[in-house]
C-alpha cells in the first residue's frame, strides 16, 4: 500500500514536493494543508484533485470562499504516515511541538528551520542511511544541498583541507513582488562567514568550509564560486569535469553552448519542458572547473526553488524505510521526475 503524506505549508516548495510525491510509485499524497483560501487553494483541489485539510480556525474562512475543504490539519496528522513540512521558516518546529509530536506522526522540514528542529539534517546522496526510521528529518537549504552534493563529491573522491566559498542569492522567488533590492547588491549577512558553512557541517560533518554571501537582483537561481584546497596535489581539472560528470544530481554545462548565465539555464530547462521550469540538477559550468597547484576552482548555479525537491521524496523513503539502499530510493525519485544524470543534448 502507498505511504500516505501530508504535505503542510503549500508554497513554492510545498507544491512542488506534492506534486513530486505523487509522480512516484509508493506514496500518495493523502491531502495538502493551506491557510489561505486563494487561487492556489482552488487550483490544488480543482486541477490537481488533492485532498484540502486547513487549521480548524480557517474552516469557516475556506467554506465561505466555497472552497472545498476535506478535513481539518489537526485531524489529518493522526491519519498519515509523515508529513512534509514546508511552511515558512519557524513555523516547522512550531508545528512539530503542537501538531506532529502529540499525533505521534513523522515529520520532514526545510532548511528554514534551525537544525536542531530534528534528529539529522538530510541530503540524500551524502547521507540517506542516517535518516532511516528517523522521527525528524531536516531537508537543509537549497544552497545548503547544492554544496553538499558537489563538495560531498569532492571531498569523497580527493580529500577537502578547506573550501571557501562566495554565494550570490537570487533576492527573492519569481512572484514574491514585495522584496528587493531592485538595485544593489547587498551583503547578507554582512557578518563574514555567514552561516552556510556551518549549515554545510550539518550534514559532512567535519567539512573545513567557510562561507560569506552577498544577495542580487535576481529572481531566477544562485551562484556560488568555489575555491577548494584539495587534499591530493595529483588532481587535474579533467578529473574534477569526470568527477561531476557522474555525480547525481549534477550537470556538466558548457558555457559556450549558449548557457553562459542563470537565464540561459532556465531558458534551457523551459526548452526541456520542466514543469514550472524546475532544475533539479545543480549546474557547474564546465569552463569554471580549473585545478591550479592543488586547488580547484568552479562556479555552479543552484534553481533554489526546485533542487529540494528530489531530497524531500528520499526524506519520506528514508524515515518510512520504504528503501533501504540509497541509490535505489534516487533512482526511483529521479525516473518519476525525470531527473537525467547526463542529458545527451549536453554531449
Ligand atoms: P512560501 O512562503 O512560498 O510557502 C509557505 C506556505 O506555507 C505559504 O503558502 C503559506 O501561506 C503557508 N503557511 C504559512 N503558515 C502556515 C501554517 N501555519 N500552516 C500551514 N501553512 C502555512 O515558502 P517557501 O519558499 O516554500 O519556504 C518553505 C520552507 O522551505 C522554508 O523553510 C524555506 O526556508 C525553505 N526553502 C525555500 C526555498 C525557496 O527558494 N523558496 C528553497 C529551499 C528551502
Amino acid at each position: 500500500m502507498a505511504a500516505k503524506v501530508l504535505i503542510n505549508g503549500y508554497g513554492t516548495i510545498g507544491k512542488r514536493v506534492a506534486d513530486a510525491v505523487d509522480a512516484q510509485p509508493d506514496m500518495e499524497v493523502y491531502g495538502v494543508v493551506k491557510t489561505s483560501p486563494d487561487y492556489l487553494a482552488r487550483l490544488a483541489v480543482t486541477e490537481k484533485g488533492f485532498d484540502l485539510y486547513v487549521p480548524e480556525d480557517r474552516v469557516d474562512a475556506f467554506e465561505d470562499a466555497g472552497i472545498e475543504v476535506a478535513g481539518t490539519v489537526e485531524e489529518a496528522v493522526e491519519a498519515v504516515d509523515v508529513v512534509v513540512d514546508c511552511t515558512p521558516e519557524g513555523i516547522g518546529a512550531r508545528n512539530k511541538e503542537n501538531l506532529y509530536e502529540p499525533a505521534g506522526v513523522k515529520a520532514i522540514y526545510q532548511g528554514g528551520e534551525e537544525a536542531d528542529v530534528a534528529d539529522v539534517s538530510f541530503v540524500a546522496q551524502c547521507n540517506y542511511e542516517e535518516a532511516l526510521g528517523v522521527d525528524h528529518v531536516r531537508c537543509v537549504s537549497c544552497n545548503t544541498t547544492a554544496l553538499c552534493r558537489t563538495l560531498g563529491a569532492v571531498e569523497e573522491e580527493f580529500g577537502v583541507e578547506e573550501a571557501y566559498v562566495t554565494i550570490v542569492r537570487r533576492a527573492a522567488d519569481p512572484h514574491q513582488v514585495g522584496k528587493g533590492p531592485i538595485n544593489a547588491i547587498v551583503p547578507n549577512p554582512v557578518t563574514v562567514p555567514s552561516h552556510h558553512g556551518p549549515d554545510v557541517k550539518t550534514v559532512l560533518g567535519d567539512l573545513n568550509i567557510t562561507t560569506a554571501a552577498v544577495k542580487v537582483p535576481t529572481t531566477l537561481m544562485h551562484m556560488h564560486v568555489v575555491r577548494v584546497v584539495l587534499g591530493d596535489d595529483g588532481v587535474s581539472s579533467d578529473d574534477v569535469v569526470e568527477l561531476f560528470e557522474n555525480t547525481r544530481r549534477v550537470w556538466v554545462v558548457p558555457h559556450g553552448e549558449g548557457l553562459g548565465s542563470t537565464a540561459e539555464l532556465i531558458e534551457m530547462a523551459r526548452d526541456l519542458g520542466r514543469p514550472r521550469y524546475d532544475l533539479y540538477e545543480i549546474m557547474v559550468w564546465e569552463e569554471s572547473i580549473n585545478v591550479e597547484d592543488g586547488v580547484l576552482y568552479y562556479m555552479q548555479a543552484v534553481h533554489q526553488e526546485a533542487d529540494v525537491v528530489p531530497e524531500n521524496v528520499d526524506a519520506v523513503r528514508a524515515v518510512l524505510e520504504l528503501e533501504e539502499d540509497a541509490e535505489k530510493s534516487m533512482d526511483k525519485t529521479d525516473e518519476a521526475l525525470g531527473v537525467l544524470e547526463r542529458p545527451p543534448f549536453l554531449g
